[in-house]
């Protein structure tokens, strides 16, 4: 009875993992993507499917309370901030719940149940929210184009494609933002460069990457370029260079006909190559190819929720998997014994390496290598020394994990129930597989002790959490 372009009116009654509201007609569930929980809608059908359907949002006919007025005028065809129409408070609630939820239908945890959550010893904490949830981002990348008129724009993707929506205010990044993306076009303008054109591969510049150090003021301006020489470079940085905090201006080549933003080499035109920002009291180097979490102001929050979860007294062996650029690794070195931290990226090692030097920690050992074969071959070996030396056995207090949204490989999760850590603290950016893999070290022998989500995307449909678990016999 339901049939594409069927116009319907419904309640929106839940909210989907995506950010999309969910409202029933006649028993039979409907996708909303930009409705909110509690508004009454007017809606069009654009897809049907057996059990459900998806629809498009043609009329907000009654608000809900959580509705707000989204700051952007964009939002809706950038697809970046999916929930900026509904209140802070209740997007936290939202997230809280999709990780509650997550939990308990797969991870198999009795969250909701407060008795049983209780009796089981499982504290579930508020998530950690933001006071100002806009302005966050230390990081922003702008496309470069041309519009049908031959004038050059910069904005962002229109969800799902690269088409560029000219727009030069992102709520969600620092103002300077736009004070670059001002001077980079106008020189473009004046000097007659081209924007690259993904369609022929000609043109020059493609992307504008800035980053901004929060605590530092550092700024970081890198021209993403197909070439090795940008044209009246020194006009740019003379105006660029103007701007208060300017400490490193690049050229970052990609010549490839690709959807990856940068290629791996830099060109330096002004200052150095990299920012410096602190968290935490710890420094960062960080160059144009580094990964850094793009929100300082939670990152701290979530790696002091990671420190404190790892209980550490000084006298303990701790890995750091998945460590990126070592920054939670040198959180926990002030308090360990010794930190191995493993990463895949070649060059993020090395920047690793680089900040222990500059931060003078000397307990931290890098491995370059997948951890689901870097842990295993490690802990081996050291297990077959021992032995042939007829020492005590090597061992491990406490694993910290920090996996992409993936999660961890099942080989890893193996190794560390082999391992036998006191503590396992599992950083996760998805909530999704960080409930399956908590569910497996559950019935390897571990119990999830407390679960801390934050808040390190507002405005988007993505929830960050730090979870503790404790070996059952120890
Ligand atoms: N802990 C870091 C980085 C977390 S992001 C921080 O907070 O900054 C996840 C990291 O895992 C990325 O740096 C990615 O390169 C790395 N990674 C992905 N797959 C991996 C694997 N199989 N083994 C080790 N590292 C991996």
């Amino acid at each position: 009875m339901f049939e594409k372009n069927m116009e319907l009116e419904l309640l929106i009654e839940d909210m989907g993992v995506d950010g999309e509201g969910i409202g029933k007609s006649d028993g039979m569930p409907f996708f909303v993507k930009d409705a909110v929980v509690g508004d009454k809608v007017l809606v069009k059908i654009t897809k049907m499917k057996k059990r459900y359907g998806y629809a498009r949002l043609m009329r907000v006919i009654e608000p809900s309370p959580y509705r707000v007025q989204p700051r952007c005028a964009y939002y809706r065809q950038c697809g970046g901030c999916q929930i900026q129409a509904m209140d802070y408070a209740q997007q936290l609630r939202f997230k809280e719940k999709k990780v509650r939820d997550n939990l308990e239908r797969i991870g198999g945890f009795p969250i909701t149940d407060k008795a049983e959550c209780k009796e089981r010893g499982i504290l579930f904490h508020p998530i950690i929210g933001m006071e100002e949830p806009f302005f966050y981002r230390n990081k922003a990348q702008f496309p470069i184009g041309t519009d049908k008129e031959g004038r050059i724009v910069t904005g962002f993707y229109a969800a799902r494609s690269h088409q560029i929506i000219p727009n030069r205010k992102c709520y969600l990044g620092v103002d300077v933002n736009e004070k670059i993306l001002d001077i980079v076009i106008s020189f473009m303008e004046e000097c007659h460069i081209r924007a690259y054109d993904e369609a022929t591969g000609k043109g020059l510049v493609r992307h504008v990457l800035v980053r901004y150090g929060f605590t530092t003021k550092e700024i970081m301006v890198c021209l993403v370029i197909n070439g090795r020489k940008l044209p009246h470079a020194e006009k740019l940085v003379e105006r660029l260079r103007m701007l208060v905090g300017m400490t490193s201006i690049t050229l970052n080549v990609n010549r490839r006909n690709t959807n990856v933003i940068l290629g791996k080499e830099i060109i330096c035109l002004w200052g150095q190559e990299y920012i410096t920002d602190v968290i935490g009291g710890i420094q960062y180097q960080i160059s144009p190819l580094s990964f850094y979490q793009v929100n300082p102001v939670q990152t701290e929050r979530l790696y002091e929720t990671a420190l404190a979860y790892a209980r550490l007294t000084g006298r303990e062996t701790v890995w750091d998997l998945y460590c990126g650029i070592g920054t939670i690794s040198l959180f926990l070195a002030q308090k360990a014994k010794h930190v191995y931290g493993v990463e895949v990226v070649e060059a993020a090692i090395a920047d690793a390496e680089r900040n222990a030097e500059q931060n003078g920690t000397d307990n931290i050992t890098f491995l370059v290598g997948k951890a689901e074969e870097v842990l295993p071959q490690f802990y081996e070996e050291g297990q077959k020394n021992s032995v042939e030396a007829g020492e005590e056995l090597m061992h491990t207090d406490v694993i910290v994990v920090d996996p992409p949204r993936k999660g961890c490989n099942q080989k890893c999760l193996d190794t560390i129930l082999r391992m036998k850590p006191k503590r396992v603290v599992y950083v996760s950016c998805d909530s999704a597989t960080l409930a399956r893999d908590l569910k497996y070290l559950y019935e390897g022998g571990y119990e999830l002790k407390e679960v801390q989500p934050v808040d390190m995307f507002p405005q988007s449909v993505h929830v960050e959490s730090v979870c503790l678990l404790h070996r059952k016999d120890s």
